[in-house]
């Protein structure tokens, strides 16, 4: 199927779309290069107040929107409200703030030889953004509110599947007041990528996505020399330790493996538990995703809704398999339901080896993985026995452990006693193959910026060279 509407919950085909055409995608690209010109030079405040207005329009329009969400890929109706909260908040937050994150550095002058030295943060033009269908409005506003905050323009490549959402958002900019092709949609399948990011108006990419998405993309942003920003898959381990909250972590595990129907890069997939609590935490674990909900997204009850997609589900069923013919054990679920729709049940293993394909690769959907282990040197040679490095939990009420799960877990993010989110002041992003860059926070806001320096001599001294000859 190309770009089209598929609801995960029965898998009937709803709207499809074609693709854009050679001229239509070269006219998106002019018209995106024009709006750039203009754009570049509003101000900070002219911007804010179409950022407020865009969280204004999510607010006034979430349970349509929601709907959608949980049409297009099967989130919860609940967690789609959520998400769009989230989305405005965002939008708001980067409204109030930006200014102040792209102020000029000043550098202290004498230092330099300068009567005067900063660094400005300008914008550097449209921006691609590749992104995937897993919190299909939030990874757009994530990229989107900073990027057109700094001043860049932005065209967005969607998953192919959440077109619809792909096109609310760029009408959503619009009739925020955002000048026109501010903020465009491209309705193109990832062949078109290449062409895209080949092309010389578009000055980088960020991309949210798997590491294969991630690798082939960086490739080219590494040829044709443009930044990128890759924001791919993870495993992140979610450590137990013996003096934390049980319940609470108990409870936390499940909701961060389940949450999203157990598609979300953060996700903690891989439970590492100190042996000394390890049957009680096991045991509360189970009870704790067993008591979810399965059932039809578009109803309040569902905590967790069918996957995405009908290839994302035999992707799980074949890691599950793979883990149990090799002597993995089920401890709960592991059986599709028998009912129309892309459902897996939540699901818990024990007895995960490095010769099972689920040790080292990325389960995107519910199935969680429990290691016991003798000691925290254990535990975190464990967690970190992974390419991935995207996100990590520790679960621990004492201090020295808190400090070494910070110190010694390869991650880009360490969430001690919570479940790892993304939130628009602090930073997000991972290491090893997880990507590199960062999204939000001050990092986030300057990844498509020109730090530019300025040096600003005595009249008549000469400029920086003359002043400081080596
Ligand atoms: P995906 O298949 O990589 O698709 C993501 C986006 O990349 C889509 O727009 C897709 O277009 C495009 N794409 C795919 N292959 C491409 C290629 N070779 N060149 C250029 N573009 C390409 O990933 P997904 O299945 O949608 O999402 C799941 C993955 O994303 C998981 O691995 C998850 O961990 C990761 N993820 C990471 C983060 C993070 O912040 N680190 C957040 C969310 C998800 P089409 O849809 O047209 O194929």
């Amino acid at each position: 199927m190309g770009i089209a509407t598929i609801n995960p919950a029965n898998g009937q085909v709803g709207k499809t779309f074609s693709p854009l055409d050679t001229a239509e995608l070269e006219d998106r690209l002019a018209r995106s290069a024009t709006a750039y010109a203009s754009y570049r030079a509003t101000t900070h405040s002219e911007r804010a107040g179409w950022m407020r207005a865009v969280a204004d329009l999510l607010d006034e329009e979430a349970a349509a929107t929601a709907a959608l969400l949980t049409l297009e890929m099967g989130k919860t109706i609940r967690a789609a409200r959520a998400e769009i909260a989230k989305c405005a908040a965002g939008c708001r937050y980067y409204a109030e703030h930006a200014a102040q994150m792209l102020a000029d550095e000043v550098v202290e002058a004498g230092a330099v030889q300068a009567t005067r030295a900063y660094v400005r943060w300008e914008p550097l033009g449209p921006v691609l953004a590749v992104m995937p269908w897993n919190f299909p409005m939030w990874q757009v506003i994530r990229f989107a509110a900073p990027t057109l905050m700094a001043g860049n323009v932005a065209l967005l490549k969607h998953a192919s599947n959440v077109p619809q959402t792909a096109l609310y958002l760029e009408d959503l900019f619009r009739r925020a007041g955002f000048p026109q092709d501010v903020f465009s949609t491209l309705l193109i399948g990832s062949d078109r990528v290449e062409t895209v990011l080949r092309d010389e108006r578009v000055v980088g990419v960020s991309l949210t996505g798997s590491t294969e998405a991630g690798r082939s993309v960086a490739a080219l942003a590494g040829e044709v020399l443009k930044p990128a920003v890759l924001e791919l898959g993870g495993s992140d381990p979610f450590l137990v330790l013996p003096s934390a909250d049980l319940e609470k972590a108990a409870e936390a595990a499940a909701t961060a493996r389940c949450q999203n129907n157990g598609q979300s890069c953060i996700a903690a997939k891989r439970f590492v538990v100190h042996a000394d609590v390890a049957d009680q935490f096991e045991s509360l674990f189970a009870k704790a995703l067993g008591a979810l909900v399965v059932g039809d997204p578009a109803e309040e009850g569902a905590d967790v809704g069918p996957l995405a997609t009908e290839r994302g589900r035999e992707d799980v069923e074949e890691l599950v398999a793979d883990a149990v013919e090799k002597g993995a054990t089920v401890v709960v679920g592991g059986e599709r339901p028998p009912r129309p729709g892309w459902f897996y049940p939540p699901t818990l293993l024990t007895g995960v080896t490095r010769d099972m394909r689920m040790y080292t690769e990325e389960v995107f959907g519910p199935v969680a993985q429990l290691h016991r282990v003798a000691d925290l040197d254990e535990a975190l040679a464990l967690a970190n026995d992974s390419a991935f490095g995207l996100g990590s939990n520790a679960w621990t009420n004492d201090p020295a452990e808190q400090e070494r799960c910070a110190r010694e877990l390869q991650a880009g993010m360490v969430f001690l006693n919570g479940m790892t989110t993304s939130y628009p002041e602090l930073p997000f992003g991972g290491i090893k193959t997880s990507g590199y860059g960062r999204e939000l926070g001050q990092l986030g806001i300057r990844a498509f910026c020109n730090a530019k320096t300025v040096w600003v001599g005595e009249s008549g001294s000469g400029d920086a060279t003359t002043a400081r000859p080596e």
